[in-house]
């Protein structure tokens, strides 16, 4: 008995679909990077990796259209998602309300 797994003959699932995403995501994805194929964020040139709705649609985007997703790389899918939930929690910065001061802290 051998402890190898059979990686070259089993068809590995993407990401997406390791994911739970569903056919009409994956047919999206790649109508949206066929037309991206490098990332679409201001000045970076990098091949486009991830297909990403440029409204959200937990805000309301279109899930599945086109028009509604841009090709980014995984670094600046990664910086565009961290911005997007520092914006639900309620501050551009991450914070909802001014730091305050630590109680040993010196004036
Ligand atoms: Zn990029």
């Amino acid at each position: 008995m051998t402890r190898r797994r059979p990686f070259a003959s089993v068809a590995r699932p993407s990401s997406s679909s390791a994911q739970g995403y569903g056919a009409a995501h994956r047919a999206w994805r790649t109508a949206v990077l066929d037309r991206d194929p490098f990332c679409r964020w201001p000045g970076c040139a990098a091949l486009a990796t991830h297909a990403d709705h440029i409204v959200p649609w937990r805000q309301g985007g279109a899930q599945f259209d086109v028009a509604n997703g841009q090709g980014l790389c995984a670094g600046h899918h990664n910086v565009k998602t961290a911005l997007e939930v520092a914006s639900r929690r309620g501050g551009g910065a991450g914070r909802s309300r001014p730091r305050e001061a630590h109680p040993g802290a010196v004036p």
